[in-house]
């Protein structure tokens, strides 16, 4: 059919357009960190790619960027992710969500765009969604419903010492603007995010297109193991006081009490005192970071890690205390849109599998406020944060194909209502 758009062309341009942006060029990896000049030409492309389409485009008070098919207005249908990423991240985190919803609205609005939609449509890139510059995950979304303290926010600094209120000033951004933007929540009727697979589900199930059906509670706890220091050579093991004894044993049984329990628990970083080779240390801190299937699974998990610890610390003649950092309760999608997703979806070949997800995501911080739902693309490494994050060509456009289901799906919806 002439007019029938070219779904891969028009993916591949997107696509190709986006991909030198912000790309070591010895790894390979993206370092689009927010608000730096990598994220600034990503904002370049998104204004490019909606100006083709006669989309309108404009920032929020919070920096995340809308482009709207129709005049922006409530009830509206979102689609979109976020085009930052971590340092020397993979290319698909957040982009793949951004390209594919432009690609699905090519679909959908082929031959001819209609210039007033029959419900308002648009396409986000949330800002400093990975956190990995100022340290807090998904600030745009969380800005924008008010989850995030705007003072707090303008406060965060980077490595380097600047903060968030300066960066946003370099490229032009007034942060006396953060904070809760009821406007443009308001404007959002649904919201659906498409995202690359951050592990192997979708490769075990054989399935190139799946629908989230919940993200795992996830906290974040500050083990602190105090002892004596003392010399290594001279002191005998009976006498010890050694906090890394006890801290050692605490991973293993973390290790274990994870395992039966089918969740997930990390110590990735931890601090020691005096941190010499010779010396037994007085102190050391490890950062918990566990996930589980739901809130009173994540509870109960961490509660017998911290149990396991006392004990254990008891007997090594040190002392524990534990602080929770953060607890990111666990979150339902809409059941009625992931129905619908699914439905919608399952118009392409393969199965359409329900899953939840480990990770944290702009939708899961909307699910709160809107019906919000994802789609995820198969990712075949089942690597995420690292440039062998991967999805290939086929199931980009598997996903693109589902999400133009979803849209025209979700516009005649609105027009039977
Ligand atoms: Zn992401």
């Amino acid at each position: 059919v002439p007019d029938q758009v070219d779904a891969t062309a028009s993916f591949a341009a997107l696509w190709d357009a986006l991909l030198p942006v912000g790309r070591d060029p010895r790894s390979g990896g993206y370092r689009r960190l927010a608000w730096t000049p990598a994220d600034l030409a990503c904002r370049e492309w998104f204004a490019d790619a909606a100006a083709a389409r006669g989309m309108s485009v404009h920032g929020d008070r919070n920096g995340n960027l809308w482009a709207w098919w129709g005049q922006p207005a409530r009830d509206a249908l979102v689609l979109g992710s976020h085009l930052d990423s971590v340092p020397d991240g993979g290319a698909y985190d957040g982009p793949l969500g951004v390209v594919s919803a432009f690609a699905a609205l090519d679909i959908v609005r082929a031959p001819a765009p209609a210039a007033v939609p029959p419900r308002p449509v648009a396409v986000v890139a949330f800002a400093d969604e990975e956190g990995a510059r100022f340290g807090v995950a998904c600030a745009g979304s969380r800005l924008l419903t008010g989850a995030l303290d705007p003072d707090l926010a303008r406060a965060m600094t980077d490595a380097d010492g600047v903060s968030l209120a300066e960066a946003m000033q370099t490229f032009g951004h007034d942060p006396a603007g953060l904070g809760r933007d009821d406007e443009a929540l308001g404007r959002i009727g649904t919201f659906v995010e498409l995202h690359v697979e951050q592990g192997r589900h979708l490769v075990d199930l054989d399935a190139a297109v799946g629908v989230a059906s919940a993200i795992w509670p996830h906290g974040r706890f500050r083990f602190t193991f105090s002892g004596e220091a003392n010399h290594a050579g001279t002191t005998r093991l009976d006498d010890r006081r050694d906090p890394m004894l006890t801290y050692a044993e605490t991973v293993l049984a973390a290790r274990k009490r994870a395992r039966l329990a089918d969740a997930r628990v990390t110590f990735g970083r931890v601090e020691v005192e005096p941190n010499g080779t010779n010396a037994i240390p007085s102190t050391v801190r490890a950062w918990l970071d566990a996930r589980a299937a739901d809130d009173d699974a994540l509870a109960r998990l961490v509660d017998g890690i911290e149990r396991a610890a006392a004990e254990r610390a008891r007997r090594d003649g040190t002392k524990l205390a534990m602080t929770t950092e953060s607890v990111s309760p666990e979150v339902r999608f809409d059941t009625a849109l992931s129905r619908r997703l699914v439905d919608a979806a399952a118009g392409a070949p393969g199965e359409v599998p329900t899953l939840p997800t480990q990770a944290g995501h702009d939708a899961g911080v909307l699910a709160a406020h809107v019906p919000a739902g994802m789609l995820f693309v198969r990712n075949p490494t089942g690597v995420s944060h690292s440039p062998a994050e991967h999805a290939d060509l086929a199931d980009c456009l598997a996903g693109v194909d589902a999400l133009a289901r979803v849209v025209a799906a979700e516009l005649s919806r609105r027009v039977d209502r």
